[in-house]
């Protein structure tokens, strides 16, 4: 009799580590975020985008994203922002003053989402088709009251553990006025410095910094050829070795140029170029199914409009109403754990903290 009721007990123990072994499968199906990829097309606007889809022929990556939203863009003082106010609020939650590069209206140091990732023990990179000190990129690392102070923001990398960033600006870390030499400095800290996008490429593992240029990179069509493509690549094997996830910001910069210039075949090449970085990001996030995607802008550049087009003739006839930024509402677009907290109209100051919504960290405040 105790025999029976033995096995009888042991039959239902089995049963019930089934039961729970196959809800941990269900658990899995619907993980949370661990890693977050946030892709920043500069000055791309919903125009920009679309007359990059149709010369795609109607079809883009991101018709992938499985949540859209739209983010406002002005900054604390003024109706049009610049990239660093707009690059600030994304990366630190916070409205600044134009010009502001990871500090509020006072200069006050604020905390980037990129710090937080830090802190969490997850791994950190930022890419960039412009120099990796100018405002974007600096707004997720550094803390300096303008976003002209090129070297002080190269000093503040060395004041992170980011793990990589690949970009250009090298004249910024090695050709300074203090006289110090920070591809030497990185070197200590234990970073490969690489030199150019195949050495980029060659980097197997560990800390990486890459410079691709002495200043900014030169336009995609003009001998940057697929570096930001290859950057995403490698930035994505290499942080992907973290199993507490990672942060990654990547930017295609130089769309606001080509708004600047109002010129169609640079926005709309920049644009593509950017698009076939959020490919390898999306293809990434199916593959992993534990990271997010968000792919936004800091504001439009140019005022373009998207005059006429044709799909199958890949063709697209665009006008531009100014040689700035403008005001207009930016489109977020998501895919992956978390997506759904991107949908909605919100202040551009809402990135850091539904980031960290995602990964499950409580608002600072
Ligand atoms: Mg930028
Ligand atoms: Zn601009």
């Amino acid at each position: 009799m105790k025999n029976k009721l033995l096995s009888l007990s042991s039959i239902l123990l089995v049963f019930l580590i089934l039961l729970m072994s196959s809800c941990t499968a269900d658990a899995q199906e619907n993980k949370p975020a661990k890693n977050i990829i946030f892709l920043i097309g500069d000055g791309m606007g919903l125009q920009q985008m679309f007359a990059a889809y149709t010369v795609n022929g109607g079809d883009l990556c991101i018709d992938k994203a499985t949540h859209v939203g739209l983010q406002k863009t002005q900054s604390a003082d003024k109706y049009i922002t610049d990239s660093a106010a707009s690059g600030t609020a994304m990366a630190c939650g916070k409205k600044t003053y134009n010009g502001a590069i990871g500090v509020d209206t006072l200069g006050n140091d604020l905390e980037s989402i990129l710090k937080v990732a830090e802190q969490y023990g997850k791994s950190t990179g930022l890419v960039s088709t412009s120099g990796i000190t100018h405002a974007t990129p600096a707004s997720f690392i550094a803390n300096e009251k303008s976003r002209n102070n090129y070297e002080e923001i190269a000093a503040d990398f060395l004041k992170t553990d980011i793990d990589l960033f690949i970009g250009g600006g090298l004249e910024h870390f090695n050709n300074r006025k203090d006289g110090r030499d920070l591809t030497a400095e990185l070197q200590n800290n234990g970073y490969a410095v690489a030199m150019d996008i195949d050495e980029v490429m060659a980097h197997a593992s560990g800390k990486l910094a890459g410079f691709t240029a002495t200043g900014h990179n030169p336009r995609t069509t003009d001998g940057r050829n697929d570096m930001l493509k290859l950057s995403t690549q490698k930035a994505l094997e290499l942080l992907n070795t973290n199993e507490k996830g990672f942060f990654i910001m990547i930017e295609g910069s130089q769309i606001d140029w080509g708004g600047h210039a109002n010129n169609e075949e640079y926005v709309i090449t920049e644009t593509l170029d950017f698009f076939e970085a959020v490919e390898e990001a999306i293809r990434f996030a199916e593959e992993d199914g534990e990271t997010l995607v968000v792919v936004t802008a800091d504001h439009e550049t140019g005022g373009m409009v998207v005059k006429d087009g044709d799909f199958e003739k890949k063709k697209v006839k665009t006008k531009f109403t100014s040689r700035g930024h403008t005001g207009i509402m930016i489109p977020v677009y998501a895919l992956g754990p978390g997506a759904e907290l991107f949908t909605g109209i919100y202040e551009n100051t809402e990135f850091k903290n539904k980031f960290m919504a995602v990964w499950g960290i409580p608002a600072a405040e």
